[in-house]
């Protein structure tokens, strides 16, 4: 489990109100949840032969003996409060949340045990649009951050239960004659989960799938021009996918569509959102049928993709635009109201005064970072400001004539 230090906050925070922005563009409305839920919740939605659940969930027993579990992920609990206060039924609905997830896993490079996700969750809606629509956020989300060039959108159906069902069968019969070929876990999850043996990265396993049946064989008419629909919607808009036809997710609830963003920019762990449609998890969990379609996407992973491409703006890694120091002792008071005036006056400013020793101050302030740097003197006629705007000085500054190139400094980097 991280901190998260000040000189990464900025890249969150940007990330954050970049996220925020373009679901306002969608009119995504967001739900706050809470970090623990009844453990039984997520053994009925994501299902008892999971990765999560067979082995990653944080789960206690309270002072009352409930069995309670921090959130492995969003999704049921913003079931449960959906139907909890009567959200879902007979509406539709475009959700998003944000916030800690905690999974009991091998921490390593884009993978830990607190992390962060931000969700999307609609429902309601049966048709491909929204679908696509979800994939649109997704798309204009890279697109925004800098990041379309640097990921890959994988898309691939999982049909019906039935036929996902009928599919199943064929597979654990094809695989059983290579039993042998097969790495330990998946021979585990042969009884258990086997579409998730599509998953494994063991390449013995890798060379047995290879003349396995394909799921695309036995997708049922409904969910084929559903996924038809989707690819045309997607064609329409320029976004760009590749079909693979062994993407499965991890989750049982999932049908027809599924999907993930991928990137080889991060190693190992390229995932870095993944969605699909669930329409049956509402029902499941005890509510009327309802179709859904969600994502979720890592935000460590994402913060890391900024951080190795520098695509952060640079003066949002700093905290100040301006660095004010006194030039001595005696005038440290007119330095505090200078400042107050300042943000007053020009509340689009973000001034750090300097409050330390002032030994050497005028190299000091020049080494803040700070793009412009004040430093504040007291001749006999009054107060005085030298300004450096990047290495540019202006001496001798009244304070009307500082405020008057801040106005403008500030106009300028708006711009
Ligand atoms: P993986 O196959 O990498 O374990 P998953 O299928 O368990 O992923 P999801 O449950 O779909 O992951 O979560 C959605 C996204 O959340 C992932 O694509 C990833 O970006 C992020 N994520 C999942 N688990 C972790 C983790 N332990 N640490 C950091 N990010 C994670
Ligand atoms: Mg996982």
């Amino acid at each position: 489990m991280n901190d998260i230090l000040p000189e990464q906050t900025p890249v969150w925070r940007y990330l954050e109100a970049t996220v925020e922005s373009v679901l306002g563009q969608y009119a995504y409305s967001e739900i706050r949840l809470p970090v623990v839920e009844k453990t039984d919740l997520f053994k009925r939605s994501i299902g008892e032969v999971t990765d999560i659940v067979e082995k990653e969930m944080y789960t206690f027993l309270d002072r009352n003996d409930e069995s309670l579990t921090l959130r492995p992920e969003g999704t049921a609990g913003c079931v449960r409060a959906g139907e909890e206060h009567g959200l879902l039924y007979n509406q539709t609905r475009r959700l998003w949340y944000r916030g800690p997830m905690f999974r009991y896993e091998k921490p390593q490079k884009g993978r830990y045990r607190q992390f962060h996700q931000i969700g999307v969750e609609t429902f309601g809606m049966a048709s491909a649009e929204i679908d696509a629509e979800v994939i649109m956020v997704s798309a204009r989300l890279w697109q925004a951050l800098g990041l379309l060039d640097s990921v890959t959108l994988q898309l691939n159906s999982l049909g019906s239960n039935e036929a996902r069902g009928r599919y199943r069968e064929a597979l654990v019969a094809y695989l059983e004659q290579h039993l042998d070929r097969l790495d330990e876990d998946s021979r585990r999850r042969l009884a258990s989960n086997p579409l998730r043996i599509l998953d494994s990265k063991d390449e013995g396993t890798q060379a047995v799938l290879a003349g396995a049946p394909v799921l695309a064989d036995y997708l049922d008419d409904d969910s084929r021009a559903h996924f038809e629909q989707l690819r045309a919607l997607l064609d329409g808009a320029g976004i760009d996918y590749e079909i693979n036809p062994r993407l499965v997710r991890g989750l049982d609830y999932y049908c027809k569509t599924v999907f993930e963003w991928v990137t080889d920019k991060l190693g190992a762990q390229g995932t870095v959102c993944a969605g699909g449609r669930y329409d049956g998890l509402v029902k499941q969990l005890g509510g009327r049928p309802t179709p859904a379609v969600g994502f979720a996407m890592g935000i460590e992973r994402l913060v890391l993709m900024l951080e190795t491409l520098d695509l952060v703006p640079a003066h949002l890694r700093q905290p100040m635009d301006i660095y004010l120091a006194a030039e001595h002792k005696g005038i440290q008071h007119q330095l505090v109201a200078l400042a107050e005036q300042l943000r007053s006056e020009l509340p689009g400013l973000r001034v750090m005064s300097h409050f330390g020793g002032l030994k050497n101050i005028n190299n000091k302030a020049r080494q803040s970072g700070a793009p412009l740097v004040a430093l504040v003197t007291q001749p006999e006629e009054g107060l005085r400001v030298t300004l450096w705007d990047g290495d540019t000085p202006y001496h001798g500054l009244e304070p009307k004539a500082l405020k008057e190139h801040l106005q403008n400094w500030l106009s300028a980097s708006a711009n």
